[in-house]
């Protein structure tokens, strides 16, 4: 029975640590420290990974796991570049936090563009996502909480 729970305790010890890896990636060093802090602005971490390591699919720029607490972005992209993808990606956590993690809001791609743009002062000129009125729209409503 010891020899037992020691090997229960044992992969109790390693799923535990396998989930705490996940949820807890180690980054690479940042390249962009004033990325790190408008991600830290609101309560989010970046973890940034090299382009072959990333968990966002291959030839993403960045990602955000609901419920994770992170963001990802890629440690090859220019300066301007991360600034703008970090938040696109805290725009898919705050609306996330008002509407629901994995709600339609939080994976809503052209909304969450258009409140980057709109209140996280993102470029858009930069837009990657091309947005219209009715995703203006929307993003507006998320920021109310209408979802
Ligand atoms: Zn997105």
């Amino acid at each position: 029975m010891i020899v037992l729970n020691r090997i229960l305790v044992t992969l109790l010890a390693l799923a535990s640590g396998f989930l705490f890896a996940a949820h807890h990636p180690i980054s690479e060093p940042s390249p962009y420290p004033q990325v790190d802090a408008i991600a830290g602005e609101y309560g989010v971490r970046v973890v940034w990974t090299a382009p072959a390591e990333t968990r966002c699919g291959v030839g993403m720029a960045g990602c955000y796991t609901p419920t994770a607490g992170f963001v990802e972005l890629v440690n090859s992209l220019s300066a301007v570049k991360a600034e703008e993808v970090v938040r696109h990606e805290v725009a898919h956590f705050l609306i996330g936090q008002t509407c629901g993690a994995n709600s339609f809001a939080q994976r809503d791609e052209e909304a969450t563009e258009a409140y980057s743009d709109l209140y996280l002062g993102g470029d858009p000129a930069l837009n990657g996502y091309r947005y219209g009125v009715e995703d203006v729209e929307r993003a507006k409503n998320y920021r109310k909480g209408v979802c």
